[in-house]
């Protein structure tokens, strides 16, 4: 399924234009083609440095993509997700971060991802079977995942209007949250935060764009 070429050469732009900064992200980005998670129809469109629409809402805007490299490359830096770390990751959609993630962590790490939808769960779970590391849940991922915290990492993909209590609570001393707000003052920025002993304290922001999370949020 992969279009060679067109993999390496979107993977070099990402390097040669900063948005991966790490070996490790290069290398994930590097086996994990992105050409194997875009739909059928949109495959002469896998490799451009753009988002890829997956589905929409009923009033015609985008409910879930695949979004685009650039941003993908820039969040996985700042997460940076270490070997055996255990991941929990907000909006599957088509499951292509979860599979990058699963790459970082290593068959010793665990990815928990989570999806509202039940569709492109089920599609992500078809497409991640390979990943014995890797498990698709189904639900509102406001919640976060309880059962198995503490994550060393937690990754929101969808954009929230402040950070979820059941985020901060999951998340281990010392661990990382990267997370797109678009609330009032925040709006489309992508930031990232370290858990310490008196709370979240933000490390870095950048700006970004991101299909809102539904649930009872939204
Ligand atoms: N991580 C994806 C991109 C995610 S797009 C990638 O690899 O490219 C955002 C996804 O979040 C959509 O699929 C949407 O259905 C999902 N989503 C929206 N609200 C959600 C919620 N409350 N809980 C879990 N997933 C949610």
């Amino acid at each position: 399924m992969s279009t060679g070429s067109g993999h390496l050469a979107l993977v070099d732009d990402l390097v040669r234009r900063g948005a991966i900064r790490s070996e490790r992200v290069r290398a994930a980005m590097l086996v994990v083609d992105r050409g194997d998670f875009v739909p059928t129809g949109e495959r002469s469109r896998a490799h451009d440095d753009a988002p890829v629409v997956l589905k929409l809402d009923a009033d015609g805007w985008p409910a879930s993509t695949i979004s685009q490299p650039t941003m993908v490359a820039l969040m996985l830096e700042e997460l940076a997700p270490e070997a055996g770390d255990k991941v929990l990751e907000i909006g599957t959609a088509s499951g292509y971060n979860a599979a990058l993630l699963a790459e970082l962590v290593g068959p010793t790490g665990a990815v928990l991802t989570v999806e509202i939808d039940e569709a492109l769960a089920d599609g992500a779970r078809r497409r991640l079977a390979a990943r014995s590391h890797v498990t698709v849940l189904t639900g509102d991922g406001r919640a976060g995942h309880p059962d198995a915290a503490p994550y060393a990492r937690i990754i929101v993909t969808a954009g929230a209007s402040s950070t979820s209590p059941a985020w901060t609570e999951q998340l281990a001393l010392g661990g990382r949250l990267v997370v797109p707000l678009t609330g009032e003052d925040r709006r489309g920025r992508c930031v990232t935060y370290e858990q310490t002993r008196s709370g979240l304290v933000e490390r870095h922001s950048m700006p970004c764009g991101f299909v809102p999370l539904r649930g009872r949020e939204g």
